[in-house]
């Protein structure tokens, strides 16, 4: 019916009887005021008993799609006859045909009627019946009914008109209640979701605050993480960590609920459900939400029977991690179905993350911690090789210093000091220019020396220097004094020279005692000479008479020994005196053109017998004109031949040649002995230096020496080659005259 069919019948009954348009306007008035759905629909159904002066009346809610009814609330029954209906009509027969043909029925007598069905079976006897539509907008919203008309047979046109029209004012409240609860009820829903929002705001702040009052390195307080949890969520909270780099190993765990025996159900479901969680949270990234386990036989995760067990019935789980690490799960059970949603598994997300984030903080700082400890510990331990080194250097004789690349004494033992004459109190020496400044370096011979001719910037570039002989003068101006100084690179891990060592060693001692023994021996052989030079004359002249007197032949093999014996020490003599001729630069050449090859055939002649079992094997090129010293060459070549002979087996072969190469004359002579070996090679030319191929044969270890500074002195030089068991050739290379 419409606003306007409504006001049209109201001004008709207005016009017949005003007493019962003052009971449909009262009613109507009653049914608007209400706001609840439920209230307003049981005053519906009360105030159309009345007005039809029913016994028993009710109002069917018709369901969406027409099909039946979803509420049924009657008015007229006790409290007891309502408890004895077990259910409710749900719109069959006659309440089915009202449905489907939405326009009023009346029937005097439905006790009979076959339509009489779907009645609850517990209901009293009803006989005549009114039924009218409650109808808004086309749409059928429900229907009235009224049953056994009180003190008349049937219900009558009247009652189903003004029944029809109550119907229509009802039809507006229920849409009214409807409308008012449903705004009411999302207004509840909303008003619930910002309570819930805002406590959960202020729970992540709260945790927020647990875990930044969590102590450097340590884990967070999971017991108040998922205490704080389970106050927004579920009712159990469960924290599963695991281990580093073992995402199969639970290396802490924790479960919250307010009933510890509840705690400890969770926490057994969970841990026998672990191999699934894993996977699916742990290794999958996956979170899972199961909103009811109920009437489930199990799930991927859990267990059927474990779960009956457990008595949870709702159940969701995030991992807890960051970008860089998965650290384990955050699980949360409820004992009620449906009461886990999306949007926990939102916050619970939110929880993870935070506590994610706490972890992984925790590990970064333990980490850090960690190497600032290794750090301290490895400069505690630098620190003390540091001291160590110190203690070594200044146990050293010899004075050790470092330079570094920007030429700074970066290091320097006491010994160095003390060579420096440096006093105590007096300012170190820091950087290479003062120490070249105060300590003047020269050369051997007090030659003047840059600071780049110093071998610690030689060793900065690279080079390795021995004993360098240098003379300074120690800072407060005492006596000059000799240093060799041996440098040598320091480099990097890529090679490259980052520093040099030095090792300075004090030389004026040795120097001076080297020194006095020459001369003593420069002295000595020379005072010898002239005594000798009688000894050998007077020699000469007994075994001459001597040899002459038949029965005195013992006593001239005597003068014999004596004379040989004199010969040999004048030879010694003159060894030793052309050492110290050569040693102080005063060794005297008598220069004259001489041609090699008749110089080479005149010592193999004369050497010819000398050289006993071996075989003397000479070659030579001819027209080779030198200004030499013969005397002085000859005795080279003497030498050289002898030592051939000396030390290679009797029987071998000598080999001697001369020969030109680039306008200069190489002569050379080769053996078949044992050769030099390689480490003593370096020292063969020195000095009374003898070799282990010298052992058993007689010698000074001059021979050599003299030899080189002949040469030498020639502007010529003397070299060898030597193999171990194949020999040792000598070679001697001359000017030639242009
Ligand atoms: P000496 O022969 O008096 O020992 P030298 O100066 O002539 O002194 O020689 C020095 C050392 O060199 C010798 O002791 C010897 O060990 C070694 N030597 C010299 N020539 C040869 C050679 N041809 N073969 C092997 N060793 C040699």
């Amino acid at each position: 019916m419409t606003a306007d069919g409504v006001q049209r019948a109201l001004d008709n009954h207005l016009a017949k009887d005003g007493g019962k348009v003052e009971a449909i306007y009262r009613a109507t008035l009653a049914i608007a005021t209400e706001l609840s759905l439920d209230a307003a629909l049981q005053r519906i159904v009360d105030a159309a008993r009345e007005l039809a002066h029913a016994r028993y009346a009710a109002l069917g809610v018709v369901d969406e799609e027409r099909r039946g009814l979803t509420r049924f609330v009657v008015s007229g029954m006790t409290v007891d006859e309502i408890r004895q209906v077990d259910h409710w009509p749900r719109g069959l027969g006659l309440l089915g045909e009202l449905i489907h043909f939405p326009r009023p029925l009346r029937v005097r007598d439905i006790s009979g009627d076959p339509r009489s069905v779907g009645f609850p079976p517990g209901h009293p006897i009803m006989r005549s019946f009114l039924g009218v539509p409650i109808l808004r907008g086309g749409r059928i919203l429900g229907n009235l009914y009224m049953t056994d008309k009180i003190g008349a047979e049937e219900f009558t046109e009247e009652d189903e008109e003004i029944l029809s029209l109550f119907a229509a004012h009802a039809a507006i409240a229920i849409e009214n209640a409807r409308l008012y609860t449903e705004t009411d009820t999302r207004l509840r829903d909303k008003v619930a979701e910002v309570e819930r929002a805002e406590r959960r705001s202020r729970l992540l702040s709260e945790l927020g605050a647990v875990l930044l009052g969590t102590r450097p390195g340590q884990d967070p307080p999971l017991e108040s993480v998922a205490e704080l949890a389970a106050s927004q969520l579920g009712d159990a909270v469960a924290i599963f960590i695991v281990a580093r780099g073992r995402p199969d190993r639970v290396a802490d765990r924790l479960v919250f609920h307010q009933d510890p025996k509840r705690a400890q159900a969770a926490a057994e479901l969970l841990s026998r459900s672990w191999d699934g969680l894993r996977q699916q949270i742990l290794h999958k990234g996956r979170s899972v939400l199961v909103r009811t386990l109920d009437g489930q036989d199990g799930s991927p995760i859990f267990d059927g029977k474990l779960l009956k067990r457990a008595r949870f019935s709702a159940v969701l789980a995030v991992p807890i991690s960051t970008g860089q690490a998965t650290y384990g799960l955050l699980a949360s059970l409820a004992s009620r179905p449906l009461t886990l949603t999306e949007e926990d598994l939102r916050f619970a997300t939110l929880i993870a993350d935070r506590l994610g984030t706490a972890l992984e903080a925790a590990v970064l700082q333990r980490r850090e911690r960690e190497s600032r400890a290794r750090l301290q510990e490895l400069a505690e331990l630098a620190e003390h090789r540091a001291s160590e080194l110190e203690a070594v250097l200044d146990t050293i004789a010899d004075a050790v210093y470092v330079v570094d690349d920007h030429l700074r004494l970066t290091r320097r033992n006491r010994a160095y000091d003390r060579l420096m004459g440096l006093a105590n109190g007096d300012p170190p020496i820091t950087s290479l220019q003062q120490h070249f400044q105060l300590l003047k370096p020269r050369g051997e011979n007090g030659d003047p020396l840059s600071l780049e001719d110093l071998p610690a910037v030689l060793a900065l570039r690279g080079e390795n220097f021995t004993s360098k002989v240098m003379l300074i003068t120690p800072v407060h101006g005492d006596p000059d004094r000799y240093i060799a100084v041996s440098s040598a690179p320091i480099r990097d891990a890529t090679g490259r020279v980052i520093a040099a060592v030095n090792v300075a060693r004090d030389i004026t001692e040795s120097r001076e005692r080297d020194r006095l023994r020459d001369e003593f021996i420069s002295v000595a052989s020379h005072e010898l000479k002239s005594p000798l030079t009688v000894v050998k004359g007077y020699a000469q002249i007994l075994l001459q008479r001597l040899q002459s007197i038949p029965d005195r032949q013992g006593e001239a093999r005597m003068a014999r020994q004596i004379l040989d014996q004199s010969n040999r020490m004048a030879a010694l003599a003159d060894r030793l005196l052309d050492v110290s001729r050569i040693q102080f630069g005063r060794l005297h050449l008598e220069r004259h053109p001489v041609d090699l090859e008749s110089l080479v055939r005149g010592v193999v002649d004369q050497m010819q017998v000398t050289v006993g079992d071996h075989r003397l094997v000479v070659s030579t090129e001819g027209g080779m004109d030198a200004s030499i010293d013969a005397g002085r060459v000859e005795q080279v070549v003497v030498n050289l031949i002898s030592n051939a002979a000396k030390y290679s087996p009797d029987g071998t072969e000598i080999h001697l040649s001369l020969r030109r190469e680039d306008g200069r004359a190489i002569i050379s002579v080769s053996d078949e002995g044992p050769g030099i070996p390689r480490e003593q090679q370096p020292h063969i030319f020195r000095r009374f230096y003898r070799a282990s191929s010298g052992e058993g044969k007689s010698g000074t270890g001059l021979g050599l020496y003299i030899s080189k500074g002949i040469v030498e002195a020639h502007g010529g030089r003397i070299w060898f080659q030597s193999e171990a068991g194949k020999g040792t050739t000598f070679f001697v290379e001359l000017p030639l005259e242009a």
